[in-house]
């Protein structure tokens, strides 16, 4: 079997970089790092405010000090000299007609171009729908109709977040057992308008104190059900490793597996939620449950990719990740046998290394987060700003994407 280096797929993905103009402005953005947190700012609220441009010099205003010369003299032009209409102009033009279409699926036109090219080289996409958690009963509706449609009429494969499903204002009132009810509920009805269409679903993974164990064990209860027993790669969960307890949820999920006699699909991820865990462990006063290191994390990454390929009878194995080493490594663990292994990137983010993946052969699936119908490019700005943060400060191989 051919191995694959690190530095040989960062040297591919490096390689396969897109070019386009907003692949060039993240780029761009990557060198002038002083201000990306004044245009995070603005990003958040560019829909809001009548007045972006003055809201930005503002901003910029604040971190003055700490700007390269050259940077206040373009500043000083373009306030002084640029009318406010023209920058407003443009810098709507750059959030929501090159970045949020860059990161997001915003419609479902888009959404069958951004499919067939996908297809075109070989690649899946998985959908998700774009937004926050549900606060009231029926914002979890709306969700819950959304996924119904897309599984009915997009084909492609979905992922799921749990708090789009229970309202916030229903799950503060509900015991435990209540919630793990509900959420059952809300899974077996996905499950079946999946299992008509033959649509994969995967339960996304969410924060540790809230979700952790509640979306863990009414997963395990629905797919062991006598009416989802049947679903083989179809049904799938998320596992963090920056959980110090994540190999006995890999151990559980494959134990699962076996009882139900079908496999089960994992997206192994490192974990997006490392920052607000830990301000919840200091206010609930409780030791924190993640690992403190990137290396702990990183290495319980690679456990837990060993395990599951060890058992492939019964676990469709997904790393998901922008990092080249853990490519590298899963690669190489997987031994060339590609067919029940893909790996999972999101749209935007992962573009060079689906590229590079694609050439050598191995499987990808593209994360696309959707916008409903009838949503508006709102609903996604929480979520770029993420993205945007992580190839701001990321210490990943693509820090310029
Ligand atoms: C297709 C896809 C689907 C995803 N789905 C989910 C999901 O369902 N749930 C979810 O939570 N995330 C999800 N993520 C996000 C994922 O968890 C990571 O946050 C993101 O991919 C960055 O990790 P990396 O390996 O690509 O980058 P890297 O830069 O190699 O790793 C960054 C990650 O390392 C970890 N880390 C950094 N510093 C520390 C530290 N001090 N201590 C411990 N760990 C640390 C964090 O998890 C951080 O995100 C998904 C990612 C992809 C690509």
């Amino acid at each position: 079997m051919k191995r694959y280096p690190t530095e040989y797929l960062q040297r591919a993905i490096m390689d396969a970089r897109p070019w386009t103009p907003t692949a060039l402005i993240l780029r761009m953005s990557n060198l002038i790092p002083e201000i990306q947190p004044a245009f995070m700012d603005l990003v958040a609220v560019i829909n809001d405010v009548p007045n972006p441009a003055e809201y930005l010099y503002k901003a910029i205003h604040e971190i003055w000090d700490t700007l390269p010369a050259y940077l206040r003299f373009v500043f000083r032009l373009a306030e002084n000299l640029a009318p406010d209409f023209f920058v407003n102009a443009i810098l709507r033009f750059v959030v929501n007609k090159l970045l949020v279409p860059y990161f997001l699926v915003v419609d479902e036109e888009s959404y069958r171009k951004t499919k067939a090219r996908y297809a075109k080289e070989g690649s899946n996409v998985i959908l998700d729908i774009v937004g926050e958690e549900a606060h009231f009963p029926e914002n979890a509706e709306t969700y819950m109709q959304s996924y119904k449609y897309v599984i009915k009429t997009f084909g492609g494969k979905m992922a799921v977040k749990p708090s789009s499903l229970i309202p916030a204002s229903e799950f503060e009132k509900n015991t435990y057992e209540q919630n793990k009810e509900l959420l059952k509920e809300k899974f077996a009805e996905l499950f079946t308008a999946a299992k008509e269409s033959g649509t994969p679903i995967t339960i996304d993974a969410e924060e540790y104190f809230k979700w952790r164990k509640l979306t863990e064990e009414a997963f395990f209860e629905t797919v062991l059900d006598e009416r989802f027993r049947t679903m083989k790669n179809e049904v799938g969960i998320a596992l963090q490793t920056y959980r110090k307890d994540a190999f006995q949820s890999a151990l559980k999920i494959l134990e699962v597996a076996r009882e139900r006699k079908n496999p089960i699909r994992v997206r192994v991820v490192k974990g997006a939620y490392w920052g607000a865990e830990h301000e919840i462990a200091e206010k609930l006063g409780v030791p924190f449950p993640l690992f403190e290191t990137q290396q702990e994390t990183d290495d319980m990454f690679d456990l837990v990719i060993t395990l599951l390929l060890k058992y492939r009878k019964h676990i469709l194995v997904s790393p998901a990740t922008h990092n080249a080493k853990h490519l590298a490594f899963a690669i190489n663990e997987s031994r060339g046998k590609y067919a029940d292994f893909e790996f999972e990137v999101l749209t935007g983010m992962g573009e060079s290394i689906r590229r590079a993946l694609c050439t050598i052969g191995v499987p990808v699936s593209v994360y696309c987060p959707l916008i409903r119908k009838g949503g508006t490019p709102k609903e996604g700005m929480a979520y770029l700003i993420r993205r945007l943060d992580e190839v701001a400060k990321s210490s990943h191989v693509l820090k310029n994407v």
